[in-house]
């Protein structure tokens, strides 16, 4: 993407960074000139506005994730981690399957955020909301492109795909879908899904036919959530 990182930054620094005067570099009395922390800080806002983190889910993190010990939720959290700290050395995404309520978001917001910390790209999706906007996209009077619309949700380093299968799989939102899976699949790129429909019982793939199925199971670790509601747990400040 080409950013003017020049302009950006006038724009963000409505006042200048008191340690580099806004140049960015700063005088360490050992080291001698060194990276001021003030870019850091503004390269973790830049990813943090692109990931695109519905306001709902933005406070949400690992450390704010209540689960109890033994549970499949204390489970999943365990393996949200664990993928987190592996990346990037990681070779298959995640994809928590479980009941709504029991914070498959949160835990796939929880890893997005924790990357862009570590100054990885991600991207947030909502599926039904992408689809959305790539049948708004061929509108002829839209000011946006199915490209344009696509072109972040190829390039994130990781991407969130929220409420996989809640679109009401007609042929077009079917072959949309594995399109846009398998593009990430071919590209060796890291996705984390999120479906209300548990593999079993064909429930997953009758929402999102055999293909995409075996598809995803090449491309993460199936992990299942169940249990009591998550969000009426939830402590009510996030
Ligand atoms: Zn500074």
């Amino acid at each position: 993407m080409a950013i003017d990182e020049g302009a950006l930054r006038k724009k963000e620094h409505t006042q200048v960074c008191e340690e580099c005067f806004g140049t960015g570099t700063k005088l360490d009395p050992v080291k001698g000139a060194i990276p001021c922390p003030c870019r850091r800080r503004d390269r973790s806002r830049k990813l943090i506005a692109a990931a695109r983190i519905p306001r709902r889910y933005e406070k949400c993190s690992f450390a704010n994730f209540i689960s109890e010990a033994g549970t499949s939720q204390d489970h999943a959290l365990g393996a949200a981690r664990f993928w987190h700290d592996q990346y990037p050395a990681v070779d298959r995404g995640l994809l928590f399957m479980g009941p709504s309520g029991v914070g498959k978001t949160h835990l796939a917001v929880s890893i997005v955020r924790g990357l862009i910390e570590k100054g990885f790209a991600g991207l947030f999706c909502e599926f039904g909301s992408l689809l959305k906007q790539i049948q708004d996209s061929y509108n002829p009077i839209s000011r946006t492109s199915e490209l344009k619309v696509l072109a972040p949700v190829y390039e994130a380093d990781v991407l969130v795909l929220d409420e996989l299968g809640a679109t009401v799989p007609t042929e077009w939102v079917r072959d949309t879908m594995y399109q846009i899976i398998n593009k990430r699949y071919n590209d060796n790129k890291l996705t984390i899904f999120t479906t209300n429909y548990l593999d079993k019982g064909n429930e997953l793939e009758e929402r999102i036919t055999y293909r995409l199925r075996s598809r995803l199971y090449e491309m993460c670790t199936g992990v299942v959530m169940d249990g009591e509601d998550y969000r009426r747990r939830r402590r009510p400040d996030f």
